[in-house]
């Protein structure tokens, strides 16, 4: 099935047809299939009967009749999020370094493809590891390719329907198939309960990585387990369809509900006593189907044996502790005792494992499934679910005889090792921090200055928009799900990396988990987050960021409800738009564009390279910039109160309102005035738009108004609020900066 999908990528490039392609690619394979118990013989036969028998898995995988190719353009057209954006064909690396813009061509995809099998063809593995590599391998080069270049086919992804009706055709001994999900709960939570600062970021930091692990160990405990009841590899990671933020959903055979329970029930308690309910998982699955039946269909039914699932557990479910751990606050029975730094920390499991995690992962370089116990040099090592795991830092050298998955962090360049009995895998994490220079130890908030902005984001309509994409079949589905991973996970830490002047000793990324990401540091926290918004926006989803600026010391799990709450407030702005909720005047909210975030960023930035010359050390200057502030917010203040009352639909107080905000004009202009040349020297540097006369002017439209409602929808409003909440914001920001330097 892979194969032939990937045989028909590359009769684009070469011309020709797919099938001798596929076979090309089969003698190359035929040795690492066959030690992975793969009859070479049958393979052959089955590309020999010609599509045919696979073209049902094929059209189970795109919901519709398999699509003919050679016409087109070979791009990959992605409607997912009611905006259509062509991309590709291209490599993973290139869309997550160029975007929407990226296109390599069929040339580079083919010889990238080329070079994967050779590697692969030289090794030998078992099953779990074959298949593991393979799929990295259409990860990584076919995700951005159409499956066909014709119609609808260019709307789907090569690799999503490689790996899907691959799914689907792993069911045929049983005919029909099941959805099997797994829900991790409580992984936001456990970071909103964090209530120490001292210790914290280690400890976040930690998490995000241990997130990932145990979402992956429990998938891979479900293949395991299963097949070792059934007592043959009916499963394998093929049938995993998505594995992200917190969500696994897997197309498995028409199994018998017994093995599974046995699996499911074995797998929660286990979970649920290692970490005494901090984290939960919940495994459900839905009754058997025709391969022909709906996706959505399905999945919907897996949604609701879930919720009820999650019911279920939620009542068995209590902690019965009769310690506090230190890091979380909640109780437990299993104490553990780490002393740092001459403080001594009580940590449940849960928060055990993470400080651990957190202390290995300074900088990731790779982790692995291990064979055996022991240690690993330099590495920490955790076992979840049975399954060791070593968690290394980026100068740790793998060895790999004893790895039995290795998976690369953030990897494109080389997926693919030289060793055998290893399979080979890549994780996108988001997880950089700024480490000190002497101690090589995290930093924490109070290092970076006297304030700090924390972020919190996540993407509007997510929910309807992955309910469409389930509705077009399991490989849109899937393709969803890879395009989140490319967009946030994979883009994120190139955008750190590619910028570290910018953010490396500034931004921590606290979680990032798909389109959910919270993130601290100072203005530079602000500029991440626009550019990850803007990126967002590029494929058509639109994320909506709360902010907030404060003390460095404000306990974390403070912080984390102020974000959210802002986060929600925004989100009822508008849920097409981007928009950060970058600040509260004390009357009214401050909410932005990322660019015009960008903007106000990029003016901090340069002011704290250089501060303004002619005032530098003169505090006249600066007081006078800063009253020009106040008497700005005041201005802003009045706006968004003539903007409120219209809203509410109250518009008695408004003529009121009105004669003081042409008071508050009248006072600014005075004030520039009477400070003329240096008054005009600061409004130079923030904006002209801020200018008395120019603010005049752009108010005049605003007054004329009659009908109160208009202020509501009045262009002219919105103009003058931004451009006024961009000079307040700068000046504001500046002002927090020059004050720590
Ligand atoms: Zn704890
Ligand atoms: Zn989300």
């Amino acid at each position: 099935m892979m194969l032939l999908v990937m045989g028909r990528v590359r009769s684009r490039a070469l011309g020709g047809e797919p099938r001798d392609h596929a076979n090309k690619y089969l003698e190359q394979l035929s040795n690492v299939f066959t030690s992975a118990g793969v009859n070479v013989g049958d393979v052959r036969k089955a590309l020999a009967n010609g599509a045919a028998g696979l073209r049902s898995y094929i059209e189970a995988a795109i919901q519709g009749p398999e699509p003919s190719d050679g016409c087109g353009d070979g791009q990959l057209i992605i409607d997912l999020f009611g905006k259509e954006v062509r991309v590709g064909p291209a490599l993973m690396r290139s869309v997550v370094e160029g975007g929407v813009s990226a296109r390599d061509g069929y040339k580079t995809i083919v010889s990238a493809l080329d070079d994967y099998v050779a590697r692969l063809g030289a090794l030998s593995m078992d099953k779990e590891q074959l298949m593991t590599t393979l799929l990295t391998i259409g990860r990584l080069v076919l995700s951005y390719v159409p499956y066909s270049t014709c119609g609808v086919g260019s709307g789907i992804s090569a690799y999503a329907v490689m790996h899907t009706a691959a799914a689907y055709a792993s069911t045929e001994p049983y005919g029909r198939f099941r959805l099997l999900g797994v829900d991790i709960l409580g992984i936001q939570e456990v970071i909103g309960r964090i209530q120490r600062t001292g210790q914290a970021m280690r400890q976040l930091r930690g998490r995000s990585v241990l997130v990932n692990l145990f979402q992956n160990a429990v998938a891979v405990r479900i293949i395991r387990d299963v097949n070792r009841r059934v007592g043959s590899d009916v499963l394998s990671p093929i049938n995993v369809l998505v594995n992200t933020g917190g969500e696994v959903v897997m197309l498995i055979p028409g199994l018998d509900s017994n093995v599974l329970d046995y699996v499911i029930n074995d797998i929660e308690s286990k979970v649920n006593e290692e970490f005494e309910g901090r984290v939960r998982v919940v495994v459900a699955y839905t009754g058997i189907h025709d391969i022909g039946n709906r996706f959505g269909d399905v999945l919907r039914e897996l949604v609701a044996a879930l919720g009820r699932r999650r019911y279920g557990i939620w009542r068995r479910f209590s902690v019965g502790g009769k310690h506090l751990c230190s890091m979380c606050g909640m109780p437990t029975g299993k104490l553990s005792v780490e002393t740092i730094g001459g403080e001594e920390l009580r940590l449940c499991p849960f928060c055990h494992y993470s400080h651990r995690v957190g202390t290995a992962s300074r900088r990731l370089g790779f982790m692995a499934e291990l064979r055996d116990s022991g240690g690993y040099g330099g590495c920490e090592v955790i076992e979840l679910l049975g399954i060791r795991y070593a968690v290394c830092p980026d100068n740790a050298r793998a060895d790999l005889g004893r790895e039995y998955i290795h998976y690369g962090i953030n990897e494109f360049q080389n997926p693919i090792l030289r060793a055998s009995n290893v399979g080979y895998s890549v994780l996108f994490l988001n997880t950089r921090m700024p480490i000190s220079q002497d101690t090589g130890d995290l930093l924490t908030l109070e290092d970076i200055g006297n304030y700090a902005i924390s972020v919190k984001a996540d993407a509007n309509k997510m929910g309807i928009f992955k309910k469409g994409a389930a509705e077009r079949g399991a490989a849109a589905y899937l393709f969803f799900s890879t395009l989140l991973t490319t967009v946030f996970d994979a883009y994120g830490p190139w955008l750190f990396t590619q910028n570290l002047g910018r953010y490396g000793n500034n931004v921590f990324i606290i979680y990032s988990g798909g389109d959910d990401i919270f993130i601290a540091g100072d203005h530079r926290a602000l500029d991440y987050i626009a550019r990850v918004m803007r990126r967002a926006l590029d494929f058509g989803i639109s994320v909506a960021a709360g902010a907030l600026i404060h003390e460095p010391q404000m306990p974390m799990y403070l912080v984390w409800d102020e974000t959210d709450e802002r986060l929600e407030a925004v989100k009822d702005v508008s849920r097409d738009e981007p928009l950060i909720y970058l600040a509260h005047t004390g009357s009214a909210p401050i909410i932005l564009t990322p660019s015009d975030v960008l903007e106000v960023v990029d003016y901090v930035n340069a002011n704290t390279a250089a501060p303004p010359g002619e005032y530098e050390g003169d505090v006249i200057g600066k007081s006078l910039m800063f009253k020009v502030g106040e008497e700005l917010t005041n201005i802003y203040n009045m706006l968004y109160a003539l903007y409120a009352l219209a809203r509410q639909g109250r518009c008695g107080s408004r003529n009121e309102l009105v004669r003081e905000l042409v008071r508050g004009v009248v006072n600014y202009t005075y004030l520039v005035n009477r400070n003329r040349d240096r008054a005009y020297a600061v409004i130079n540097e923030i904006s002209s738009n801020v200018e008395p006369g120019r603010l005049t002017n752009a108010l005049m439209p605003i007054l004329r108004i009659r009908d109160c409602s208009e202020y509501v929808r009045s262009r002219e409003l919105t103009e003058l609020m931004k451009s006024l909440a961009k000079a307040i914001m700068k000046i504001d920001l500046y002002r927090k900066i020059s004050r720590q330097t």
